[in-house]
């Protein structure tokens, strides 16, 4: 709670890399604990929910073999909707109030995206995952990540990611030298084009003063405590 009195309200991204591969598409094992750390924080946190599609299509990919690219930008906002579902179905396993809404309208399986009932159903506890991306292609999750953020009024958009706990000077898996950056501004951050997320993404949270907190999924229990406001990995702001 803070000193308004008003709950924290959490913007949290996860990429399609955090959903897993192999055959299955998704991992139920890394699912289902993602989940619990999520439901776990659900408790005292109003979070919202952008997932990533990575681990099924991502549409630049597919164009460069061919493909049309907004055709292969809708397949890629479909496997969003993919991974949206399974991560609502370990969620309500783990005790967690859930709803999907989509940016397309596929209305048997997820509300459409509207604003103010996905404020309604955080201010009841309910944890909101939004899939589909902005229903637009040549847009990424990360951009849709902010705009939602924004546009629900959360206090932080919290990037989880996977093999690297925030942001670093250089890349660490290549240079000794790299050290975790922990405070760093928009500006700075697309000056030397550090690509955490897209620069669209970094703009529109830069324009608009929404801060982003960089942290690793990486030990277990780290998403929890990056929702309830632990000070992990590197925070982006102006
Ligand atoms: N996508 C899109 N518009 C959106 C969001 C996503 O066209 O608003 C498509 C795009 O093809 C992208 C794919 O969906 O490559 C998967 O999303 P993203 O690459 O952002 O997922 P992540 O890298 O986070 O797993």
């Amino acid at each position: 709670m803070s000193d308004s009195g008003k709950k924290r309200r959490v913007l949290l991204k996860l990429s399609g890399e955090a959903f897993g591969a192999g055959s299955l598409g998704v991992n139920p094992d890394v699912i289902s604990s993602l989940a619990r750390e999520i439901a776990e924080a659900a408790q005292t946190v109003e979070v919202a929910v952008v997932v990533g599609g990575g681990n099924f299509f991502r549409g630049a990919e597919l164009s460069q073999r061919g493909m049309d690219r907004g055709r292969a930008d809708y397949m890629g906002m479909l496997g969003t909707v993919m991974n949206a579902l399974a991560l609502q179905d370990f969620l309500e396993q783990a005790g967690a109030e859930t709803r999907v809404q989509s940016a397309i309208a596929m209305t048997q399986v997820a509300e459409p995206y509207i604003p103010r009932r996905a404020e309604r159903h955080l201010e009841k506890g309910r944890v909101v995952i939004f899939g589909a991306g902005a229903g637009l292609p040549y847009f990424s999750t990360d951009t849709v990540a902010a705009q939602r953020a924004l546009e629900i009024g959360a206090d932080i958009v919290l990037v989880a990611k996977n093999g690297v706990d925030g942001v670093y000077s250089a890349d660490p898996r290549t240079d000794p030298d790299a050290e975790m950056i922990r405070h760093l501004t928009y500006q700075d951050a697309l000056q030397r084009g550090l690509k955490v997320v897209d620069s669209t993404a970094f703009s529109l949270c830069m324009d608009n003063g929404m801060p982003m907190q960089v942290f690793g999924m990486a030990p277990q229990g780290n998403v929890t405590a990056a929702i309830l406001g632990a000070d992990l990995g590197t925070l982006v702001s102006n």
